[in-house]
């Protein structure tokens, strides 16, 4: 995960994005403060598809059901570390 500089934190924060046509807007991933607009290039990291359950072969970007998706964050033993920090920014995504 990029790091970018959050002035409210001070400090370098991670961040999620969110995509807010045209730009991906960048969000503080510890104060939840709005960062900056970032380029479009930067890789989706919710582009990746889910390998179990009831959404299996489905994109994470692509599903809309947050409480599944609280519920795998929460119950599946040993997600990989990719499909983990997936879930968790699209759950926040979804939060908003
Ligand atoms: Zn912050």
């Amino acid at each position: 995960m990029e790091t970018l500089f959050c002035k409210k934190c001070n400090s370098e924060q991670e961040y999620y994005d969110i995509p807010t046509p045209p730009h991906i807007s960048a969000y503080c991933g510890s104060c939840d403060s709005f960062i900056k607009h970032v380029p479009k290039t930067i890789p989706d990291s919710t582009d990746v598809c889910l390998y179990f359950g009831k959404y299996k072969g489905t994109k994470i970007k692509d599903c809309t059901d947050v409480n599944y998706l609280k519920w795998a964050l929460e119950n599946v033993d040993s997600l990989k570390p990719n499909i983990k920090k997936a879930l968790e920014i699209r759950i926040k995504q979804l939060s908003k």
